[in-house]
């Protein structure tokens, strides 16, 4: 794990500790399940919309400290926001991540996550959430101008 410790910043242990919007969505009008069978790390995902914005966003889960941190993370991004922004904010953090752009501006907390750029088996992990949103949103199968990568 020693290769990780740079990773595991101050609010990627808070986070991991003590995850934010955790817990069932009672009103959900939307539900997704996410697994990264390569970690172990498993999510569900529940979404409340009001009309194009998402109300309300709650998961459970578990797993390594990264996926559990990237989903409290992800919930306090898209919170109140439309869901055009939040699939803005998933491209720029995919973007950061995945190493594409070293950009973090605009991402906040986010920015956090975004050492897994150079542990490739770490990306999975902190796009789970992610990946995981856009299911429960149903906007997974929206074309965007770069194809999503499988991570
Ligand atoms: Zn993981």
């Amino acid at each position: 794990m020693s290769e990780l410790n740079d990773l595991y910043q101050s609010v990627i242990l808070d986070h991991n500790r003590r995850p934010r919007n955790y817990g069932e969505l009672a009103e959900a009008d939307g539900k997704a399940e996410g697994r990264n069978s390569l970690c172990g790390d498993e999510l569900t995902v529940w979404v409340k919309r009001d009309g194009g914005t998402i109300a309300d966003v709650r998961f459970v889960g578990h797993g390594c400290a990264i996926s559990k941190a990237s989903a409290s993370l992800m919930t306090q991004a898209v919170k109140g926001k439309p869901i055009d922004e939040a699939e803005q904010v998933f491209e720029r953090f995919h973007a950061l991540v995945t190493g594409r752009t070293k950009e973090s501006e605009g991402l906040g907390s986010l920015a956090a996550l975004g050492g897994v750029s150079r542990f490739p088996i770490r990306v999975k992990c902190a796009s789970l959430a992610w990946h995981t949103l856009r299911r429960a949103l149903g906007t997974d199968a929206v074309a965007t101008d770069a194809p999503v990568s499988t991570e």
